[in-house]
């Protein structure tokens, strides 16, 4: 261990190894803790959409996610209200990288938590919670981590990068944590066996029975699937996501037909926060940044969050280096503002909000589902949007 870190990262999740990664490659010296030990369950639908691919092959940690032999998700399937479903191909995000692929996020993290472990620069340990941020004159100066052991331990570090999370305790201590319901959605997942009719598309279903709520179903394997349901808007009272997700299995006639024969696998139903990317305000204070889900960077239309995790990530890794590159580490906030602004705010999390409360309405997304089903462009356009190919404004151009 070293006596004072460039970076202390606190959760290493994606978020947090992207920006392990992007350190090592900028020569700085980090700590990288997570709480958890490795390999750890994460509740997700498990989709790694192709900008995400894409932004891990940047990294140099494609190769240790390929190697899990991840199902790949060449189509996305959408129903309606209303029942009309529409398909399209998933657009490739770039040359030589997949469409998309659906891999049990378990893995995929404990892949990426052994891949930065040895990288240069970076020292990594799981099983390590922060507990308490040192702060004096408004900068943070170190962290105390219980280790294993149960002992405290103090650590010093020139700047901080929060990556741990829905629940981060960092956001909490720098007095930035969002609890405005209008910016947080829920969601819900089981893993079931023996699926049929699985195919290489993925599924979203906007089932009546659950509106605003929606439903998915991502093929892990042949015949096992991550089905799950969630809702993004604020319904305005308290949802019972056990009782959403019934509904949508009951209900959803493709659900229905697919799981009909299946068995879900014991304890894998959990429930986890959506922490959502139109939460107003800064992410982070002096040297001291928030990454992923604990800056709140959920994509608010589509509940996606790997991506913005792992670009913010290394985001947030870049500020730092730059700023200690100029000796100010006082400077990483403000580079890392105008980075993350730059890239989600007018492009994906503004116009993302409004089509989210558009979404809410089963007469829009009639209209929506509907128009796509029958017109191509619409739909490539729609698809291409999701995927972060064309920025979400583009949307609000009839066609
Ligand atoms: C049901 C559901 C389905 C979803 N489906 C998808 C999907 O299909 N595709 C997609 O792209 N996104 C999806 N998301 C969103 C996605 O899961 C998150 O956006 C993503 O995991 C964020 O990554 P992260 O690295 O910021 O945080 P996390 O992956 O949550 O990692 C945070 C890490 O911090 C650690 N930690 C927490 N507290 C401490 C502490 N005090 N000290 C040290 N370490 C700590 C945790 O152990 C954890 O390892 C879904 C979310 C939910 C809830």
């Amino acid at each position: 261990m070293e006596s004072c870190y460039d970076a202390i990262i606190v959760g290493a999740g994606p978020a947090g190894c992207a920006a392990a990664a992007e350190l090592s490659r900028a020569g700085r010296s980090a700590l990288l803790l997570d709480r958890a030990r490795f390999p750890r369950d994460k509740v997700c639908g498990d989709g790694l959409s192709g900008a995400a691919l894409v932004s891990l092959e940047r990294l140099g940690l494609l190769p240790a996610v390929m190697e899990l032999s991840p199902q790949p998700a060449r189509r996305v399937v959408v129903s309606g209200p209303n029942g009309r479903v529409l398909e399209h191909p998933v657009p490739l995000a770039a040359p030589g990288v997949p469409w998309g692929v659906v891999v049990e996020r378990r893995r995929v993290d404990h892949a990426l938590f052994l891949s930065v472990s040895g990288l240069p620069g970076v020292d990594a340990a799981d099983g390590h919670a922060l507990t308490d941020l040192a702060i004096w004159q408004g900068r943070v100066h170190g962290v105390r981590v219980q280790t294993p052991g149960g002992a405290e331990a103090f650590v010093r570090c020139r700047t901080v990068i929060g990556a741990d999370g829905a629940h981060s305790r960092v956001a909490k201590k720098l007095g930035l944590a969002s609890r405005d319901p209008r910016h947080r959605g829920m969601a819900v997942r089981a893993y079931f066996t023996g699926v049929s009719g699985l195919s290489d598309a993925i599924e979203i279903h906007y089932e009546k029975a659950i509106l605003p709520g929606y439903g998915w179903i991502f093929p892990t394997g042949p015949d096992t699937a991550n089905v799950g349901a969630g809702y993004l808007a604020s319904r305005g009272g308290n949802v019972h996501l056990g009782q959403l997700f019934r509904l949508f299995l009951e209900n959803n006639p493709h659900a229905a037909e697919k799981l009909a024969h299946a068995r879900m696998e014991e304890g894998s139903l959990r429930a986890w926060p959506l922490p959502l990317g139109t939460a107003p305000g800064r992410r982070g204070t002096v040297n001291a940044l928030l990454t992923g889900d604990a800056a709140g960077f959920v994509d608010p239309l589509t509940g996606e969050g790997v991506w913005y995790a792992l670009e913010s990530g290394a985001m947030a890794a870049r500020a730092v280096a730059d700023a200690l590159d100029q000796d100010a580490p006082q400077a990483a906030l403000m580079l890392y503002e105008r980075a993350w602004r730059r890239a989600f705010l007018w492009r994906e999390f503004i116009p993302g909000g409004v089509l989210q409360r558009l979404a809410s309405k089963r007469i829009f997304l009639n209209h929506v589902v509907d128009k796509a089903a029958k017109r191509r462009k619409t739909r490539s356009l729609l698809v291409g949007a999701i995927s972060h190919q064309i920025p979400k404004a583009r949307l609000f151009i009839y066609h």
